[in-house]
């Protein structure tokens, strides 16, 4: 039984070893995404290599996110005594009094507080909702006048330094790179990575500006991942899809910026989107979250991995579990075991295949699955250069692996992102006389198979020696 949803993991502290990261890859991990959130950019690019010779070692195309932490908002330093892990000044607000925001380094007390950001004060209106601490505090602005935002306190009291500040009513006027989001795709972009996330994308111009940044300083063809993580970007959400090349449901921010009663909808609705466009799509965030401690997961955690692959998404995605969680290594194949068994579960199979209102118009590529399924195709088999093809066979979500030839390495990483594809990169298979070489490679023995070379789609009943 094998899972055809893919598996994007995070990669941290816990999981960085070489021994770690081999487990992994061999328990079903797809995509590396490394968060430029957390750890110094030189321990990412030791992270890249490691994975690149691991991927070699394996003979198996492994994909590499960088994921840019883009304008995520903090407040400033407070004074006061130190609270017991000694490194944060806690202070407590009372329910109904007035804050303050504004422009002033010294550190803060129980009246105010250091905005570094000037753009989050001038882009803020009166009655607009502050909320901290990944929504366990929320303000309401009152006043505003230059350098300085007035809020009332609605919930919450305790507030200590550097907490992150999400604002769902407020369109920020800021681009969606920092000035260390730009050092770090600059160095990332040395480091050849296939995937580039970007957060908190409110607009599809916003994609376009990190187009040109990326296609400033590499000719390499790497694709943009947009975070869906404010209310903006799912009202704009076809749009910025339409420009970028894969989405990312971030619920973690989303779940503080939304109503978190409107998760599943957004989610389901994004999926259904993204087949329609052809945008591979990952559900990210919290998704085995009390493994971190844990060997069993939740009850609710393995119907949320299995929701997710039952939704036809691309791939699901490990955090904290996997970066500073105790048993990366079983997340992976606790992962694996859930996407298996609900990817292969005979009842939805039969149902969901070519479902008309789920897959876009083009008629090639149902031509393709069609055959497959009426021959009860063992595998597709694509010999595909751009990577265009497989994506577009796999947005149909056939339930037989698709097997991808492609010659060029960074095509083959990225088809780790879709769903049922299994790419090998080689430059010497790369001719349909080598069918039987690919399905060996991914330990296929044969059977009916469907082969796309070119534009001939063909049918083969092969047994190959193997
Ligand atoms: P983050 O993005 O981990 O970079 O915040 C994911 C999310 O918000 O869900
Ligand atoms: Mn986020």
């Amino acid at each position: 039984m094998q899972k055809l949803t893919k598996i994007t993991s995070t990669i941290g502290p816990m999981s960085a070893p070489e021994n770690v990261l081999r487990q992994m890859i061999e328990n079903g991990m797809n995509v590396c995404r490394l968060n430029f959130s957390h750890d110094a950019k030189e321990v990412h690019a030791e992270r890249i290599a490691t994975i690149r010779k691991l991927s070699a070692e394996f003979g198996r195309p492994i994909a590499i996110m960088a994921d840019l932490q883009g304008p995520k908002n903090r407040i400033g330093d407070f004074a006061g005594t130190y609270t017991d892990d000694g490194e944060t000044h806690r202070t407590i607000l009372k329910i109904g009094q007035t804050f303050t925001f504004d422009s002033n380094p010294a550190l803060g007390d129980n009246t105010r507080v250091y905005m570094p950001e000037s753009f989050v004060l001038e882009s803020l209106s009166v009655g607009d909702r502050i909320l901290l601490n990944d929504g366990k505090m929320e303000m309401q602005v009152t006043a505003k006048s230059p350098g300085r935002i007035d809020a009332v306190v609605i919930r919450g009291t305790e507030i200590w330094d550097r907490r992150g500040f999400n604002l769902p009513d407020t369109e920020v006027n800021t681009s969606v790179l920092t000035d260390k989001d730009r050092e770090n795709l600059d160095f990332v972009l040395k480091h050849n990575p296939d995937f580039v996330a970007i957060s908190f994308v409110q607009k599809p111009e916003d994609v376009t500006e990190v187009r040109n940044f990326i296609t400033a300083r590499t000719s390499a063809p790497v694709k943009i991942i947009v975070k869906i993580e404010r209310p903006q970007g799912v009202e704009r959400f076809e749009e910025i899809a339409d420009v970028a090349d894969a989405v990312m449901v971030a619920r973690g921010d989303l779940a503080v910026e939304m109503p978190f009663w409107e998760i599943p909808a957004i989610q389901r609705y994004l999926i259904r989107a993204c087949r329609k466009k052809n945008r591979p799509i990952i559900v990210a965030t919290q998704m085995l979250a009390s493994m971190a401690d844990n060997e069993f997961p939740l009850r609710s955690e393995i119907s949320d991995v299995a929701t997710a692959a039952y939704l036809r998404a691309d791939s699901v995605m490990t955090s904290e579990e996997t970066t500073i969680g105790h048993f990366p290594v079983l997340v992976v194949e606790t992962m694996s075991k859930i996407l298996a068994n609900a990817d292969t579960d005979s009842i939805e199979n039969s149902y969901d295949w070519n479902r008309v209102d789920n897959i876009p118009e083009n008629d090639w590529s149902r031509s393709v699955t069609t055959v497959a399924y009426l021959n009860k195709a063992t595998a597709i088999v694509v010999f595909d250069r751009s990577g265009r093809k497989s994506r577009e066979i796999s947005c149909r979500r056939p339930d037989m692996p698709i097997v991808s030839v492609c010659n060029l390495e960074i095509i083959a990483n990225q088809l780790c992102l879709s769903r049922g594809v299994r790419p090998i990169f080689s430059e010497q298979m790369f001719t349909a006389k080598d069918v039987c070489a690919a399905l060996a490679h991914v330990g296929i023995v044969g059977g009916k198979v469907v082969v796309v070379d070119g534009d001939d789609i063909t049918m083969k009943d092969i047994e190959c020696d193997v």
